[in-house]
């Protein structure tokens, strides 16, 4: 079991109700006190009113929202034992963070590698917030379930005398990252799943269709999950009743004006999970991305930490390598540490980024052709021209915290993939850990969700439920102004190097907009994603606000060093204007 403690702040250890990961309270650090937040956030428990009675209804075994890794690997889990499966994805599948994936997969395949040296540097990575069990099962499960996608024709890439190619990414200390099409690791693995998915015969795949919000019966945290009313643009509003519903909706980098992350990642099912009161965890720390491509005009194109792993050297204004100054590891240090010491670069010399030369890699084509296809685009030859390069929004560490059966804290309710907080990246994730997380937990997710339908062969729902919200008293609104401000209000004040001042200007301006913002009834995905992204925005700078130290890819300029008591897990719940906080349940040795 994930384990430890849990506590509320500023007040006394009051129990809780029973959580499948937050067992017992105990004592801990009681200092921060919010300011003066009002909740706005907390008024809605649905996006819309409806009435579950009137509208269309569709029933399925186990609901997936996401098809991403995480979201297909579930349903081909759920679906192989036996369920009946629909998956949701509220774009294609071309435009998921998992296909966009380049770098690779990191797994122990080779014998002059180990288990116990990936499980160090995650944990090292992870700054000591990783929860050591489910970095342990991660790594463990790896190599079975990397194997199995060989099995299923996922064709990694294999070298010269045919055998599998391994690179190395940041944080590393061995080559183990598998790929695929040189940078095309997750458009490879998406197509692998996707055809294995359609092989089991029992999955339903509802494309462009919008989940709004999780359902349960009443209104009250605790309440079970019955599954989720959606949008589809041909088949409008419609109740999908699931007797288990996992949740793999991604990440949330679109909250930031400078991103890696396609479109759809808008922190969705984060704010879902919010708002049907399961508990979000450590929502401060989000991983900038040290490399993407910064040219005016285009967009923030990843440069794969992999070409960094092939040697490319990152150099400031004059030519010189800055990293060698920063880190033992230099330029293959973890990833926040590179991402900051990229930012101070440019304070000290000016102007908007810094170079990557790869002018001395060789076969730089052949190992990444979808990024020398990127910067052809530009007219830029990475074997001539310097790139470049400036850090972005990456990939979301908080999450909806579940234990090592993907349970949360709402019956019902399975997550797995980057929407979760599994305990495995604790402060930092290590770079290409997060499509074999997806694996491993889809994997776990969609066993036990099938062994749920097995166990009771009764659907969900239907039951009545009703959302009533009164029309908004405030006026029009211009939605993309709203969307575009906080994007970049999340870029100025909660990004790679925070204060407590801007923090909190953050949070005082997120609680104004959500007044008007959040009170409005929307009719189209924008307004909703809108509504998820300021939300969850809030959320983060709260979590950050509250967390006064710099840990993995929470740095604070006002406090520099992690602090002990702060090595705790912060958890976030509708209703609760105070985190409640978790122990990190195992020593790590770092
Ligand atoms: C450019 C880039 C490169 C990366 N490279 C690597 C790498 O090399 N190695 C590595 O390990 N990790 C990498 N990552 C991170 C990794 O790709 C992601 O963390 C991982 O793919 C997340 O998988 P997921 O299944 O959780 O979510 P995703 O793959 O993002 O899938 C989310 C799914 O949820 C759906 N969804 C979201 N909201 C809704 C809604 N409201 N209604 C219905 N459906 C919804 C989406 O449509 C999508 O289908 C990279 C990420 C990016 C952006």
């Amino acid at each position: 079991m994930i384990g430890g403690a849990v506590v509320e702040l500023g007040a006394a250890s009051r129990p809780e109700r029973p959580a499948a990961n937050h067992p017992t309270p105990s004592s801990a650090p009681a200092r921060y006190v919010l300011s003066s937040m009002n909740r706005v956030i907390d008024d809605r428990r649905y996006l819309i009113p409806f009435r579950s009675s009137l509208l269309p209804q569709i029933f399925t075994e186990v609901l997936v929202i996401g098809a991403g890794v995480a979201g297909l690997r579930a349903a081909v889990e759920a679906a192989a034992l036996g369920s009946e499966v629909i998956v949701l994805s509220k774009d294609t599948l071309r435009n998921t963070n998992t296909a966009w994936a380049q770098g690779g997969i990191a797994a122990i395949l080779r014998e002059d590698d180990s288990i116990e040296s990936h499980v160090q540097d995650t944990l090292a990575a992870g700054a000591g917030l990783c929860d050591e069990p489910a970095v342990r099962l991660v790594v463990e499960q790896g190599p079975e379930r990397l194997r199995e996608l060989i099995d299923w024709g996922m064709a990694l890439d294999r070298d010269a005398a045919g055998e599998l190619a391994v690179g190395r990414e940041g944080g590393h200390n061995a080559f183990r990252v598998f790929h695929a099409g040189g940078d095309a690791t997750g458009r490879e693995l998406e197509r692998c799943l996707y055809e294995r998915m359609l092989k089991t015969g029992r999955v339903r795949l509802f494309d462009h269709c919008f989940s709004l919000d999780l359902i349960t019966q009443g209104t009250e945290p605790g309440a079970p999950v019955l599954g989720a009313i959606t949008y589809h643009e041909r088949f409008g509003l419609q109740m999908i009743w699931a007797r288990t519903t996992i949740l793999a909706s991604g990440g949330a980098g679109q909250l930031y004006r400078e991103t890696t992350n396609p479109k759809p990642a808008t922190a969705d099912g984060l704010a879902m999970a919010y708002r049907a009161g399961a508990t979000l965890a450590d929502m401060a720390f989000v991983q900038f991305h040290p490399t993407t491509l910064y040219l005016p005009g285009a967009g923030r194109s990843l440069i794969s930490e992999a070409v960094r792993g092939e040697g490319a050297h990152l150099l400031d204004q004059a030519g010189n390598r800055f990293m060698l100054d920063e880190h033992d590891m230099a330029e293959l240090a973890p990833r926040d540490i590179v991402a900051r010491a990229i930012v101070r670069q440019i304070a000290r010399q000016g102007g908007r980024h810094v170079w990557l030369d790869c002018r001395h890699l060789a076969h730089f084509e052949h190992r990444f052709p979808g990024i020398s296809a990127e910067l052809k685009r530009f007219e830029l030859d990475p074997a001539k021209d310097l790139i470049p390069v400036h850090p972005a929004a990456h990939y979301m560490i908080g999450g909806v915290r579940c234990d090592l059966q993907c349970r949360t804290d709402v019956p019902g309710l399975l997550v797995a993939g980057e929407v979760s907080a599994s305990g495995l990246n604790g402060a930092n994730r290590l770079a290409s850990n997060s499509l074999l997380e997806g694996l491993v937990f889809g994997q776990v997710a969609g066993e036990l969700a099938a062994k749920a339908a097995a166990s009771n062969g009764s659907r969900s729902g239907p039951v009545p439920v009703v959302s009533d919200i009164r029309p908004s008293d405030h006026g029009e609104l211009d939605l993309a102004d709203v969307r575009s401000s906080l994007r970049s209000a999340m870029w100025r004040n909660v990004g790679i190097e925070r204060t407590g001042p801007k923090l909190h200007d953050a949070n005082d301006m997120f609680d104004f907009w959500s007044r008007y913002t959040l009170d409005k009834i929307f009719d189209e995905p924008t307004g909703w994603e809108t509504q998820n992204m300021l939300l969850v925005g809030s959320l983060v700078a709260q979590s950050g606000a509250w967390r006064e130290e710099s840990r993995g890819a929470h740095a604070r300029a006002d406090f520099p060093n992690p602090v002990d008591r702060f090595r705790v897990h912060d958890l976030w719940r509708r209703g609760r204007s105070q985190p409640l906080l978790l122990d990190v349940p195992a020593e790590v040795s770092v």
